[in-house]
């Protein structure tokens, strides 16, 4: 018997045992991880910028969740209870039948995270332990110190049967893939996605899949293309570039390009130096640096610029380029995920519509224009995780609103009570003979 086999079994049989469902025993145990992340949060800032050489920002990661689990604390009871609704049907008794929505949890879930935004990107696994789960955590390889950290904080804190982090690579994940969840959670790109879609399907576990894409950002001649390249650059250089929502290839037209290059590249050149600049991160590992040095050889655009610091691979230093290129440049093959720009020629309007329509749908696809119907066809015309028009990424800012891709870059939803939803089931209950009416509680 393998030990993750023990283990998701041991997760399961107590979760049978209704030990994960009493909601005051939930609470306690948020509370103890809100503790953890306040106690630790420089210790979670440090093995993180260890990792990715960022500096948190006015908000850590670890912030974030002591938020996210405030967040659970104050609305959990109200989505917990209960919900009847109206009988509806002719031939039923007000005096005698009831209908309810009761949510129940879904047993053990597995957690898989990436190594971008290390802990963010976990988040809801702290979602699974408010709504009655269990779980089980395998953050990424690639950034070691907040994994082992991780796994050594919660680890050496809960009980194993309520939740574990589970340190390893590819081996490791493949195996502990072979066992039967309740539902996964994974954040990552969308070739491991169909990865763990076809694990998942063995077991018929339904999953929830946060992947990446290609962002495609449209400039329109009518559009304030200094504001542009300040917004484009300024989200272009967060974590280097490595984020899901970024920027990946902008679309704009043959006159309005020489204009918006020059803004860009003055936005760029405010930043230098780089490798000194606090604010600029670092390639995650030399693997992500090959591949994007790999795209730079490849590419046959044309570089409109780059500032004069080498890119240096003991470093994972790459300073952001700025590239002139075709549709079917190397850099078209894949998401670029780092801190590169590229533009493209597109005719006009409705050719860049066209264009984003035929592709695989985005996370995120962003228009700069001040024209309303430009806006409103934009927004209908085409389809992805979500759109921001006049800056970039700011549609994923509000908790209270859904996150989550579509087609190519995902499927289901997280934040909030979208995420609390993708990890329970909403079951209809139906009693007769007026027994609903006698109970206090369900
Ligand atoms: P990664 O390589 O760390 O992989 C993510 C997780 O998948 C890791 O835990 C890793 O161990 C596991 N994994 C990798 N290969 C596997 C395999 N063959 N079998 C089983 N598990 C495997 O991270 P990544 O995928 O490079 O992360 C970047 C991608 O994630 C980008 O595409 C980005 O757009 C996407 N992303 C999406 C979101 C979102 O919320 N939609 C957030 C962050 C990142």
């Amino acid at each position: 018997m393998s030990t993750y086999h023990q283990l998701v079994e041991e997760q399961r049989e107590y979760y049978r045992s209704g030990a994960t469902r009493d909601l005051a025993k939930r609470k306690e145990v948020l509370l103890q991880l809100k503790q953890l992340f306040i106690d630790n949060k420089q210790a979670f800032d440090d093995a993180i910028y260890a990792d990715l050489h960022r500096k948190s920002d006015s908000i850590s990661e670890a912030g974030y969740m002591v938020h996210e689990i405030d967040g659970l604390l104050k609305n959990m009871d109200v989505w917990e209870k209960p919900e009847k609704f109206p009988l509806v049907l002719p031939h039923l008794k007000e005096e005698e039948d009831d209908v309810w929505l009761v949510r129940e949890p879904l047993g053990v879930v597995l957690v898989i995270s990436p190594w971008n935004y290390p802990l963010l990107t976990a988040a809801p696994f702290v979602t699974a332990i408010a709504a009655g789960n269990t779980v089980i955590v395998k953050p990424a390889e690639l950034a070691p110190h907040f994994s082992h950290l991780f796994a050594s904080l919660i680890n050496a804190k809960f009980d194993k049967r309520l939740l574990v982090v589970v340190e390893g690579a590819v081996p490791e994940t493949t195996e502990l893939l072979k066992e039967k969840f309740d539902h996964i959670f994974y954040t990552g790109n969308p070739a491991v996605g169909k990865i763990i879609m076809a694990a998942a399907a063995k077991h018929l576990t339904p999953v929830t899949l946060e992947l990446g894409g290609k962002n495609p950002v449209y400039v329109d001649a009518d559009a304030d293309l200094e504001d542009a390249a300040k917004k484009i650059v300024g989200v272009k250089i967060q974590n280097c570039g490595q984020i899901c929502l970024n920027v990946d290839h902008i679309l704009t037209d043959t006159n309005t390009k020489p204009k918006l290059l020059e803004a860009i590249k003055k936005e760029l050149v405010k930043l230098e130096p780089l490798k000194t600049n606090p604010v600029y991160p670092r390639i995650i590992h030399e693997k992500h640096f090959d591949r994007l040095s790999n795209l730079l050889s490849k590419t046959k655009g044309r570089l409109y610029y780059k500032s004069s610091e080498e890119s240096e691979r003991a470093d994972k230093f790459i300073a952001p380029h700025l590239l002139e290129i075709d549709f079917d440049d190397a850099f078209m093959t894949e998401e670029i995920f780092g801190p590169i720009l590229v533009v493209l020629t597109i005719e006009s309007f409705d050719k860049a519509l066209d264009y984003i329509k035929h592709s695989e749908k985005p996370l995120g696809a962003y228009i700069f224009t001040t024209d309303p119907e430009k806006t409103r066809r934009f927004i209908r015309e085409t389809s992805s995780g979500g759109v921001t028009v006049n800056s970039v990424m700011d549609h994923a800012m509000f908790p209270h609103l859904p996150f989550g891709g579509v087609g190519q870059s995902g499927m289901g939803k997280m934040h909030h009570l979208w995420t609390y939803d993708a990890l329970t089931h909403r079951k209809t209950v139906f009693t007769r003979n007026g027994v609903g009416k006698k109970l206090s509680d369900i």
